[in-house]
C-alpha cells in the first residue's frame, strides 16, 4: 500500500523524523484557515496524490499570506497529475531551504536485501540525474541490521558529504531506517531532504509504500486505507480474504490457482475477441476451495453490474473437484434468487467423474459444463455477448 505524503509525515513524525507541521484540507476556505494556524510567514500547498513530480505539474505552490494558501489550494484541487485528480491539499509550513538532497531505502527485491540510495543533488531531477550521471547516485547495499550510526556516515560519504556536512544527517538517515524497518515499509523515500538556511535538516517530502504481506503486525496501518479511491468489490473481497482483482470486462472468472487464474484471463481475453468480450476480473479461491468460499466468489462476481457470464475453471488438487461441485451447488442454493448469471464450469484434475456427476444430478439451470479450459473460454465469452 502506498501512502499519501501527508501519512508518510505522520509516520516520520512517530519515529522523531524531523518534519513541517501541516494539515490537510479540502477545499480553498479550510486551506486558507489551516494556513492563517501555521505560525511562520510561509507556508507551502501541495496537491496529496499518490504520485511523484507534483512539483513539476504546478502541485506544490508557495504562499506568504492565507489569501495566497487559499487561492494556490483553489488552483491545485481538481487538478489532474498523470492521471490522478486532487482531492485533498496539505497546506505546510514552508521551509527556507539552502540545499536539497536526496535519501531512499527501499527493498531490492532482485538482490534479496534492502537498499540505501543517496544523492546531494536532490530535488525534481532525481530521475534524470539517476541516468545522467548515476554516479552521483550512491547506491549502499545494507545488511539486515540496516542502518547505525556508521553505517549512516558511510552512505553520506559515498554520496560526497564531507564528515561535518554529512553530521547532522546522520541520526535523521538512522531515525529513517526505524520508519522502515518498525513500520514494515518496501520503500521510504525522502525528496527533497534539506537542510535549512539555519542549518536544519528535514525530510520535506515522503513517500513510503507498506508491506502488505505485514499488515497482521500493524492493524493501526488498517486507517491509511484510502476508503474513497478503493474499488468497492475489491474492498468486499479483501475482508472476505479472497485475491481478487476487478477488471473492465463481461466475464466473471473464478479459479483456484494465481497461474491458472491468469491463463484463464488469457484464453478467455483470446475467446472474448471475437464477441467484443473481456474479462471482468481475476479471482483465485486458492486451495481450500470449499463452499463459503465458492459462494463468496461468486456473490462478489455476481455483484458486479458489469459481468454477463461467470467461467469457473478448477482444476481439483488437494480440493478435489466432487468437493468443489458440492461447493458449488451449495453456493447457488446460499445465493438463491442472488445467482442471475449463466455460470460455464470446466472442471479436471482429481475426483472429476464424480465432480461432474454432482453438477449434473444437480441441474442448476444456470450451469453449463464444458469438458476443457478453452471450451469453457469461447462459451462463457459466447454467453457475455448474450449469443
Ligand atoms: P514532488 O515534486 O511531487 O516530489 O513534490 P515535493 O514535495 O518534492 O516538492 C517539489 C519541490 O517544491 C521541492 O523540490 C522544493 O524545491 C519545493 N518545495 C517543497 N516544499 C517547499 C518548502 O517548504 N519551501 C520551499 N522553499 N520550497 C519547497
Ligand atoms: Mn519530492
Amino acid at each position: 500500500m502506498d501512502l499519501f505524503e501527508y501519512q508518510a509525515r505522520e509516520l516520520f513524525a512517530k519515529h522523531g523524523v524531523p518534519v513541517l507541521p501541516g494539515k490537510v484540507a479540502t477545499t480553498a476556505d479550510a486551506a486558507s484557515a489551516a494556513a492563517s494556524a501555521l505560525l511562520g510567514d510561509l507556508v507551502v500547498v501541495k496537491a496529496q496524490v499518490k504520485t511523484g513530480g507534483r512539483g513539476k505539474a504546478g502541485g506544490v505552490k508557495l504562499a506568504r499570506t492565507a489569501a495566497e494558501a487559499g487561492a494556490a489550494a483553489e488552483a491545485i484541487l481538481g487538478m489532474d497529475i498523470k492521471g490522478h485528480t486532487v482531492h485533498r491539499v496539505m497546506v505546510a509550513a514552508g521551509a527556507d531551504i539552502d540545499s536539497e538532497f536526496y535519501f531512499s531505502i527501499l527493498l531490492d527485491r532482485s538482490n534479496r536485501r534492502h537498499l540505501a540510495m543517496c544523492s546531494k543533488e536532490g530535488g525534481m531531477e532525481i530521475e534524470q540525474l539517476a541516468k545522467e550521471r548515476p554516479e552521483a547516485l550512491a547506491k549502499v547495499p545494507l545488511g539486515p541490521a540496516g542502518i547505525d550510526e556508521d553505517v549512516a556516515r558511510e552512505i553520506l560519504t559515498q554520496a560526497g558529504f564531507a564528515e561535518d556536512e554529512g553530521a547532522p544527517i546522520v541520526p535523521v538517515l538512522v531515525k529513517l531506517w526505524e520508519v522502515y524497518k518498525g513500520e514494515d515499509a518496501t520503500l521510504v523515500e525522502v525528496n527533497p531532504l534539506v537542510r535549512t538556511s539555519a542549518g536544519e535538516i528535514i525530510a520535506l517530502d515522503g513517500k513510503v509504500s507498506l508491506d502488505d504481506n505485514a499488515r497482521f503486525r500493524h492493524p493501526e496501518h488498517a486507517e491509511l486505507v484510502d476508503k474513497a479511491s478503493q474499488d468497492p468489490l475489491e474492498a468486499v473481497a479483501k475482508a472476505k480474504g479472497l485475491n481478487y482483482v476487478h477488471l473492465e470486462g463481461e466475464v466473471g472468472i473464478i479459479g483456484n490457482g494465481a497461474g491458472l487464474v491468469m491463463s484463464t484471463l488469457d484464453v478467455v481475453a483470446y475467446a472474448g475477441e471475437q464477441y467484443g468480450v473481456k474479462p471482468a476480473n481475476f479471482l483465485d479461491i486458492g486451495g481450500g476451495a470449499n463452499a463459503q468460499v465458492m459462494a463468496d466468489g461468486l456473490d462478489i462476481i455476481l455483484g458486479d453490474p458489469q459481468v454477463k457470464s461467470v467461467f469457473v475453471n478448477v482444476f481439483g488438487g488437494i480440493t478435489a473437484c466432487d468437493q468443489v461441485a458440492a461447493g458449488i451447488v451449495e453456493a447457488l442454493n446460499i445465493l438463491g434468487d442472488a445467482a442471475t448469471k449463466p455460470l460455464v464450469v470446466r472442471l479436471d484434475g482429481n475426483n472429476v467423474a464424480q465432480g461432474r456427476q454432482i453438477l449434473q444430478e444437480a441441474g442448476h439451470p444456470l450451469v453449463t459444463m464444458v469438458e476443457t479450459m478453452d471450451g469453457g473460454a469461447a462459451k462463457a465469452a459466447e454467453l457475455a455477448a448474450g449469443k
